[in-house]
């Protein structure tokens, strides 16, 4: 059988793709995504919700780097990074101990918030259209027991009142008095109050939705295990579900990159970050609003009849087995700092693989080396709160438009 004929294919259904996907057919272009699975069943599926541009910041942070080495050797701290012999994990960690540098860091920051910023407005006029996607602007709060966290929490809204964020901090007693959820241990907080939140794996299904209704094509089922290459360019996808011939393809394959990308010949220093995600149910002393708990790193959303509680970081590429003490931190860590008593009940544990760049930032731009193959992929810890900017960037470097922001610090070529 021949190969089909088609102008764009989106190889993956996760925000990244979905996002893509609608932008680039809302700019006129015939659009083919598909996905090994269902769309929104990878990463996208059970992540904490938040569209928060306040915390538009990379992984890698100055003076991460002693405390890196500690987490190296502490299985139980929120951010674990896995010991291997794997080349491309030195190679991670080298890019990710270089990145920890002030101008950098600024850097990345500004032009994440760009992309969130847009995000956020973007999510805001989809919800006006969309039935169910769960999107509420109450705000996030980031709270802490500890001087230290504290220090933390300031020190993020002087930096994002930098980028045109504004932050609030509060003492204990304002705090308690506005979050009852929270227990007395907190001494105090700093509320961001234009944040959001949603339901991420509806937003998948609304977008993607929209996407088909605008004329667009979704393929489920269908895994790229294979390409033809010619003359500098992909000529043909090899698919579950038959052959493409594609004019442009855009790979939007989360965690799972490194491992398309191989069959393409690229090297992508992209890392699974493991992360874990619960419902539990709540009763009146339910948060009101997204929560940071600071030095456990736990996010905590409110959602229709429970609450979601989520958490860590563990840096171990393709493995999806549940480590049971980090389960238990978050479960733990959740019930010490709120009035949530259930938490060891919590039902829906699911995990995920964030798509982790040692220097944070996305990888956003034509590969160089194949001349239709266009990465839009490695969306760390802000996949949900950048994938609409991250669309919006794509389309503009795909349709030669003025970029929404520098697309030079995602470029694909930096490692
Ligand atoms: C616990 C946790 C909490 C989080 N909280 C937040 C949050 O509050 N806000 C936020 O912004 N981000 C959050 N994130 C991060 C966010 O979930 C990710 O950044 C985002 O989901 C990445 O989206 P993606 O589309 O790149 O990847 P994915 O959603 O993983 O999508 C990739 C898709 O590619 C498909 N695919 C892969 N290989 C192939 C192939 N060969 N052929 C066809 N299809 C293929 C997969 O099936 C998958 O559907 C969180 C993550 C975790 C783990």
């Amino acid at each position: 059988m021949s190969a089909k004929k088609v102008d764009v294919l989106v190889i993956g259904g996760g925000i990244i793709g979905t996002c893509v996907a609608h932008e680039l057919r809302a700019s006129g272009r015939e659009v083919l995504m598909i996905d090994r699975g269902e769309p929104g069943l990878g990463c996208s599926y059970g992540n904490a919700g938040w569209i928060t541009p306040c915390f538009a910041m990379p992984l890698p942070q100055p003076g991460m780097f002693f405390k890196s080495i500690g987490w190296l050797l502490d299985p139980a701290s929120p951010l674990y990074i896995k010991p291997s012999a794997d080349p491309m994990l030195a190679r991670w960690l080298w890019h990710f101990t270089m990145a920890m540098n002030r101008k950098q860091f600024l850097n990345s920051i500004r032009v994440l918030t760009d992309l969130s910023k847009y995000s956020l407005d973007f999510y805001q006029s989809a919800a006006s259209r969309l039935k169910d996607l769960g999107f509420e602007k109450k705000g996030l709060l980031l709270v802490s027991s500890t001087k230290d966290g504290i220090k933390y929490a300031q020190t993020e809204m002087n930096v994002m009142a930098a980028q045109g964020i504004a932050g609030r901090f509060m003492e204990k007693d304002e705090l308690l008095a506005f979050e009852p959820a929270l227990k007395p241990l907190v001494r105090g907080g700093v509320y961001f109050p234009q944040e959001a939140h949603a339901e991420p794996y509806r937003m998948v299904l609304g977008l993607a939705e929209e996407f088909v209704r605008s004329g667009g094509t979704l393929l489920s089922k269908a895994e790229v295990f294979d390409f033809e290459t010619s003359k500098g360019e992909i000529t043909e996808v090899v698919t579950t579900q038959g052959r493409f011939k594609p004019d442009l393809v855009v790979m939007a394959t989360g965690s799972w990159s490194p491992e398309i990308g191989r069959r393409l010949g690229l090297n992508l220093p992209v890392l699974g970050g493991k992360g874990y995600s619960m419902n539990v149910l709540a009763d009146e002393k339910k948060p009101q609003r997204p929560i940071m708990i600071v030095e456990r790193k736990i996010a905590v959303t409110p959602r229709a009849g429970s609450v979601r509680i989520a958490g860590t970081l563990e840096l171990v590429n393709q493995d999806f087995s549940i480590t049971p003490r980090r389960v238990r931190a978050i479960q733990d860590g959740a019930r010490e700092f709120l009035h949530l008593e259930r938490t060891n009940d919590a039902t829906d544990l699911w995990r995920g693989l964030r798509p982790c760049t040692p220097d944070g930032v996305p990888l956003i731009g034509f590969s160089g080396h194949l001349k239709n193959l266009f990465l839009c992929t490695g969306h760390q810890m802000l996949g949900l709160q950048s994938a609409p900017g991250s669309a919006r960037l794509a389309a503009d470097l795909i349709l030669k438009r003025a970029p929404l922001t520098d697309p030079r610090p995602f470029r694909v070529s930096r490692f």
